[in-house]
């Protein structure tokens, strides 16, 4: 099959429209597990999938079944959330104890609390080969302050700190003049930039019972004179618009990733689709051209990165981050390969998934070697993308040295 026919099946607007109304019936029944005292139950499925030809092409593909006479056994009664196949192809393991040139984590969180875990973060840090990590705060006020106190005074040259933007009163007058000053002041306590500024469709916001009309969307005019403000002290934002397309098509047989991941699905729920997301995004990038962005999770387009072009093409101000999408790039190691050759300066390195150092590391494993069918996260298995050195110091620590806001307190 032509590749560009390949990223056409898997581009958002297909999966949705792969929706089918018997599997969302049989799915509660196949996935479900009843626990009664002593004794556990399982549902099975009493639909004969191999009639369903829409099944079966996401199933088995070009070849068109398994081709093998299959027949029931205790396999049946496994739950797909706890499937886990361990693979039996022998091949090479890198190990890669640190990274091959100092890298600047572009993507990370509060993830030490106290001065001892901050240390005991520095010292990982070193042991992999990571120079600064940008803590994305997204605090605003005391909470922000203290968190400055704990990272930046212990280790200026270790972190960077993002802030983040008061949500509260956001219909009141003054809420564009009030969110401006608080990032000024934020800026002059050592925030470095703004971040991880979220709209999963419901607005900056996590609470659901704010009604449509009252949501904030990345292109609302109220944002207008905080972005300006961003370009003007030269701070970088970091966005998360929109989510993994699976998370907008049904939880049944045809999702796509695990059920470790379903409790972030908006299928059928309120608020922005994926494309309407994508859309008042991309408002928000052309209105302020002069503002830094950097779309984060490789801009929840990781999977088609023909479509990824084309946005970073559209828009100089946009720069990515790789963070938690190991996935996307392990599965598609030439396309990835590609594409990263293609940009070198508008990626940049980013985690996403706490400071443990066997994490790290799989993502050197990951970005430097040429190991096949690791494992990963999802049930997809990652081929290392050996890329090139310069594409990889440019990800590592040329773009961030560039594009983030260095100067000192
Ligand atoms: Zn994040």
């Amino acid at each position: 099959m032509p590749r560009s026919m390949a990223m056409r099946m898997i581009s958002p607007g297909n999966i949705n429209s792969i929706n089918n109304a018997d599997a969302m019936k049989v799915v509660p029944l196949l996935l479900s597990l009843c626990l009664i005292p002593g004794s556990v139950l399982f549902a099975q499925s009493e639909k004969n999938w191999s009639d369903n030809a829409r099944w079966k092409e996401a199933k088995y593909g070009p070849w068109g079944g398994p081709g093998v006479d299959p027949a029931p056994g205790p396999m049946d009664k496994l739950l797909l959330k706890d499937y886990a196949p361990r693979s039996s192809v022998v091949s090479g393991m890198t190990v890669l104890p640190k990274a091959k040139f100092p890298a600047i984590d572009v993507h990370t969180h509060v993830v030490a609390e106290t001065p001892g875990e901050v240390a005991e973060w520095v010292k990982t840090m070193d042991e992999v080969g990571i120079k600064t990590s940008v803590v994305l705060t997204d605090a605003t006020g005391a909470d922000f302050d203290s968190l400055a106190d704990l990272y930046l005074k212990p280790y200026p040259d270790r972190f960077i700190l993002f802030c983040g933007m008061d949500k509260t009163d956001i219909d009141k007058p003054d809420y564009s003049a009030r969110i401006v000053a608080e990032l000024v002041r934020c800026y002059k306590k050592g925030a470095r930039g703004v971040g991880e500024w979220t709209d999963k469709g419901l607005g900056y916001t996590t609470d659901s019972t704010i009604t449509a009309d009252k949501r904030l969307h990345p292109d609302d005019f109220r944002l207008d004179p905080f972005w300006e403000k961003c370009a003007e002290l030269k701070i970088p934002v970091n966005i998360h618009v929109s989510d993994h397309p699976s998370n907008w098509t049904p939880l049944d047989v045809y999702q796509e990733r695990t059920p470790d991941y379903q409790h972030f699905n908006r299928y059928g729920k309120d608020g922005l689709s994926y494309e309407e997301l994508l859309e008042v995004r991309n408002r928000m990038l052309k209105k302020h051209p002069k503002t830094t962005f950097i779309a984060c999770h490789l801009a929840n387009e990781g999977n088609d990165l023909e479509r990824l072009s084309k946005l970073l093409e559209t828009y100089p101000n946009l720069y990515l981050d790789i963070s938690a999408r190991d996935y996307e790039i392990g599965r598609t190691p030439r396309a990835a390969l590609k594409f990263f050759s293609k940009y070198p300066g508008r990626v940049l390195f980013g985690t996403d998934m706490g400071r443990e150092k066997s994490m790290y590391q799989a993502w050197w494993r990951l970005l430097e070697s040429e190991d096949e069918f690791m494992v990963g996260r999802i049930w997809w298995r990652y081929y290392g993308l050996a890329l090139p050195s310069a594409v990889l110091k440019a990800m590592y620590n040329g773009n961030a040295n560039r594009i983030l806001n260095w100067k000192k307190l």
